[in-house]
This record gives C-alpha cells, sequence and structure tokens, in this order.
C-alpha cells in the first residue's frame, strides 16, 4: 500500500493543462492508495465555498470519484493561497480538512507534514500579511461581504502578491532550518514533508545526532511531482506535465 502527497498545483481557468494533468493523475494512480494528502495551495485563489466555478465543482466531483474508487482518504490542509476553503467545499470534494500542522503515523513513523509558508521566515512582507489575513474576526467580516465584493478583493491581492513575486528573490522562497528543526523537535517526526516553495527536492540533516529528511513536494507546471511513502520507503517523483497522455 502507499500513500500520496502532493502541492501546489494552483489549479485555475488560465491554465487548463494542469486542471487535466490532475484529473489524469486522479485516474491513474487509484491502485493500493490509502490515503491523498493535499498540501494547500491546490487552487491560485479561493474567495469562499459558494463561488461554485466550473472548475471548483469539476475538481470536487474528480476528487469524490477517486475517493469512492481508490477507497483512499483524502486529505486537506491549507496553503497561502487557498487558506479560506471550508467546510462545505471540503465536504464536496470527500476531503477531511486538516490543522495547519500536522503530525500523521506513515506506517509507523511519526511524519510532520504542513504546506510549508510558515518555514519561510525570511519572507517578512507575506509573515506580516499572514497575521492579518488570519484573523478570524476579519475571516468572518470577509465571508459576510457579498461574492462579488470578495471576488474583487481576491484578485487583487493575488495582482498584488504576483506582481511583488518578480521582486521575491530566492531568499524569500528559502525554508529556514533552525524553524525545520524546532517544528520536527516539537512533534517528535524525524522527516517534514512540505510544498509551497515549488522547489521540489529531497533533504538530508541531522537532528539531535540522528538522520532527518525534509521533502519538498514541488510544483505543477512543466512537469509534476508528488510523495509516494510505502513501508520504509519514501520517494519524491518527478515526471513531464503530459505524462498521463503520451
Ligand atoms: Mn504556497
Amino acid at each position: 500500500m502507499r500513500t500520496l502527497f502532493i502541492a501546489d498545483l494552483h489549479l485555475s481557468e488560465q491554465h487548463p493543462e494542469i486542471s487535466n494533468a490532475f484529473f489524469s493523475f486522479l485516474k491513474n494512480e487509484t491502485a493500493d492508495v490509502d490515503a491523498l494528502y493535499i498540501l494547500g495551495d491546490l487552487f491560485e485563489v479561493w474567495i469562499g465555498d459558494d463561488e461554485h466555478t466550473p472548475l471548483m465543482d469539476k475538481v470536487a466531483e474528480r476528487l469524490s470519484d477517486y475517493a469512492r474508487m481508490s477507497q483512499a482518504k483524502i486529505y486537506y490542509l491549507h496553503g497561502n493561497r487557498d487558506f479560506m476553503i471550508g467546510k462545505r467545499y471540503a465536504m464536496q470534494a470527500s476531503m477531511v480538512l486538516l490543522q495547519e500542522h500536522c503530525g500523521i503515523d506513515l506506517y509507523g513513523e511519526n511524519v510532520l507534514i504542513m504546506h510549508g509558508h510558515t518555514l519561510c521566515l525570511a519572507d517578512k512582507n507575506y509573515q506580516k500579511m499572514r497575521t492579518v489575513i488570519h484573523n478570524p474576526c476579519l475571516q468572518f467580516i470577509f465571508n459576510l461581504m457579498p461574492l462579488s465584493v470578495r471576488k474583487k478583493i481576491g484578485w487583487k491581492i493575488r495582482s498584488a502578491s504576483k506582481s511583488k513575486k518578480v521582486y521575491k528573490d530566492k531568499n524569500t522562497m528559502a525554508v529556514t532550518q533552525s524553524e525545520v528543526l524546532r517544528l520536527l523537535e516539537k512533534h517528535q517526526a524525524d522527516t517534514l514533508i512540505h510544498g509551497h516553495t515549488h522547489q521540489a527536492a529531497k533533504h538530508l540533516f541531522t537532528l539531535s545526532g540522528k538522520p532527518a529528511t525534509r521533502f519538498d513536494v514541488g510544483d505543477w507546471s512543466a512537469n509534476f511531482s508528488f510523495i509516494e511513502a510505502q513501508k520504509n520507503k519514501t520517494e519524491l517523483i518527478i515526471r513531464p506535465i503530459d505524462y498521463y497522455s503520451v
């Protein structure tokens, strides 16, 4: 049996090739799967569970089909873009919502999973914005606004962060190693799996004298990547985006 981890698909109407690759992935990777973990930023932007674009509904439908066909559990934890995904959409998509930092039992090993934005402490702008956008009171007020207003705000924030991204150097997407060690220690894990940085990689280091591993899941663009965990074997798999159609 195996457990799969994906992140940072950034699905949007602008990139149907990514959505199609995701649907092919769901169609083809059903065998022997215990669980599929989506580690955030499944969508490029999220305004509210009540928006109902054709893409949102199609993704929910395909995920539900996947849960039914593979008998796998689907878990979701929020990214920094789609952190407003709520219970209603999770239910529609047959996903179980998880905490921001989550310790899981992966075939007998304690593994820590998260989106990864909370590891990038050098990204001062984001860390500042984060305290605002994750304020429950502000989220409550935002949800009371009409959908049309929320849409405008959502896309404004998105284009602002996009134009800023041009100036973002590698440092702002760099993972702060001391934070990795601190969180692994806190959750008593020696493996961390996360996304966010869009740099698929396996990093080896030591934690209190013992070997530890950090898997960076990577994003979906020209290639897609995922982590496949089996008992005593966890690996990063990178494939071209048209892998299932050729
Ligand atoms: Mn992200």
